[in-house]
């Protein structure tokens, strides 16, 4: 057995344990982070087959804004120095023939909007406005020493648009002010970046959360996903840390409220190698479901998880062109429910992220690739019945792609499905999570504490024991980094140093 020895070991290396490790090197701690893949990342990453190569989840961040906590954390890890292509818009939305361009700044989005549905300009005036108070207030939030309960009267007078807005539902908000359907589809187009339905997401987190694109407009990474997940490994490596690849942490030894070690195994073949970690501290990156094994928890505090996606990842042919309405973030609808080949009950079907719209792309091996928000349990049937419905969705996609984009499959090359089952062998997420946790199934109060920057994610019992990641304060690149910065400053804290990112 291989013995190592660090400041704080991290397990997992998705981008808020690699946040997190970024940080504490910087701050001189000796860091190692343990990841069962053989790259860093977990979703912020790629993946090859064939010459193509495929982002695994991250297509779309926020750009520099002025509300985002996440920038302060940026700037601090010089994330900005990777490379970021803008989106020529913001997404566009495709009802049939009728396509809608969002652009994604809030300006324009209101010229755009108005032009197109002039009866409901005053509802739109408001929208906006909603959103850049919500936003403004959001730096307060996040600047506060003192979490404010939502029981507390004075809440309405520290943040009104916030109070307003958090107990409606984006359905009863948009309904208060459209009455055309087909606008507030376009307005809630990416409703399942959050994974959730109107009727139960609350308006104040939709609205702050779009804030930050119409802020910052959207980008994807030059290089995908991998190159922002490198630069931060690059840090840990550069600060005498080390990243242990294709180690799967499976055990831990525990004395007296303390994590005292870890162990990882690595397999080759029918033996596997094992490695003992021993360190100060440790951050958990990785699912619920993993750290309860890990520190011998009989029963799983798990929060209840998000819902799940199957994603269509297409290699298409050098000469392939898609057709000029598509953007770099495509929706499809279908408000008159009438083809057979439809993959989703919702007016909004599917989203489709087409490269080639972006600057720089490469036109060389272009890809695409399609998504949908799908349930574990429809996933979760035998090996048989697995594989038909593998075929029958892929295959029923492909049509459906091909009313959207005609002649699109003679020019696939390659096509791959991933599913809610293939999701969670890689992630080690329950049920297939894409998001982490499941917001709705949490107190409000608590979804809100969890994404103020002074939440602390300690473990209860375990006094050396932190966590970052999707399942504890909120998921996306930006609410991984902003979990990150939580469980490293908590840590500082421990350690008596004083870490406060300020806007
Ligand atoms: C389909 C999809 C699309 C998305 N699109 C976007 C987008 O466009 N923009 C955006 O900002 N966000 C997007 N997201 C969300 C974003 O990718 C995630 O919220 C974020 O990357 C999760 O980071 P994390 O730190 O929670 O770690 P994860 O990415 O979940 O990584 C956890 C890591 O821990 C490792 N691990 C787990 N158990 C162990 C163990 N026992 N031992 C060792 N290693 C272990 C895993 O292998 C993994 O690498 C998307 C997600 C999905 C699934």
């Amino acid at each position: 057995m291989v013995d190592l020895r660090y400041d704080v070991a991290i397990i997992g290396s998705g981008f808020g344990g690699l946040v997190a490790g970024s940080l504490l090197s910087q701050k001189g701690y000796k860091v190692i982070v343990v990841e069962a893949h053989d790259k860093v990342g977990g979703f912020a990453s790629h993946f090859r087959r064939k010459g193509y190569s495929f982002e695994v989840a991250v297509h779309l961040i926020e750009g520099k804004g002025s509300s985002n906590f996440r920038d302060l954390v940026f700037d601090e890890l010089n994330i900005w120095d990777v490379p970021l292509i803008k989106s020529p818009d913001f997404f566009s939305v495709h009802f049939g023939e009728k396509s809608f361009s969002m652009p994604c700044d809030y300006e324009n989005a209101l010229v755009r909007l108005g032009q197109e549905f002039p009866n409901e300009v005053s509802g739109l005036r408001r929208y906006f406005e909603d959103m850049r108070q919500i936003s403004k207030e959001h730096i307060r939030f996040q600047q506060s020493s003192i979490f404010m309960s939502l029981k507390n009267p004075m809440l309405s007078l520290s943040y009104p648009a916030f109070t307003k807005f958090m107990t409606i539902s984006l359905a009863d908000y948009m309904n208060s002010l459209f009455k055309d359907q087909r606008l507030m589809w376009i307005l809630m187009a990416n409703i399942g970046f959050y994974n959730d339905s109107p009727g139960a997401y609350s308006a104040a987190m939709f609205l702050l959360n779009q804030a930050f694109y119409y802020e910052g407009g959207g980008y994807y990474v030059e290089g995908g996903s991998q190159a922002l997940s490198d630069h931060l490994a690059k840090i840990i490596k550069d600060h005498a840390g080390e990243i242990l690849l294709l180690h799967e942490v499976f055990d831990s030894e525990l004395t007296e409220g303390h994590c005292r070690a870890i162990f990882a195994r690595r397999s080759k073949g029918n033996k596997a190698e094992i490695t003992k970690i021993v360190a100060d501290k440790f951050i958990f990156n990785c699912s619920p479901s993993q750290h309860t094994q890990i520190l011998k928890r009989s029963k799983p505090e798990n929060p209840k998880p998000s819902g799940s996606a199957v994603t269509l990842f297409l290699g298409m042919k050098s000469d392939y062109v898609a057709p000029k309405r598509f953007s770099y973030f495509n929706f499809f609808g279908d408000f008159e429910r009438k083809s057979e080949n439809r993959m989703s009950p919702s007016a909004l079907e599917f989203s489709l992220v087409n490269y080639a719209a972006l600057p720089n792309a490469d036109h060389k091996r272009p890809t695409l690739d399609a998504t949908i928000l799908d349930s574990w349990d429809k996933w979760n049937v035998s090996e048989e019945e697995y594989s038909l419905l593998k075929t029958e969705v892929q295959n029923r996609w492909l049509r459906r792609l091909e009313e959207v984009a005609p002649k699109i499959v003679e020019s696939v090359e390659w096509v791959e499905m991933a599913t809610p089952q293939t999701i969670q062998r890689f992630s080690r997420n329950s049920a297939g999570a894409i998001y982490g946790y499941d917001p709705n199934s949490m107190d409000l109060e608590e979804v809100l504490k969890r994404r103020w920057a002074q939440y602390e994610p300690v473990d209860s019992i375990l006094k050396n024991v932190f966590y970052a990641s999707a399942w504890t304060s909120s998921h996306g690149i930006t609410g991984v980094t902003n979990a990150g910065y939580q469980a490293a400053r908590a840590l500082l804290k421990r350690d008596g140093v004083q870490f406060q990112l300020r806007f």
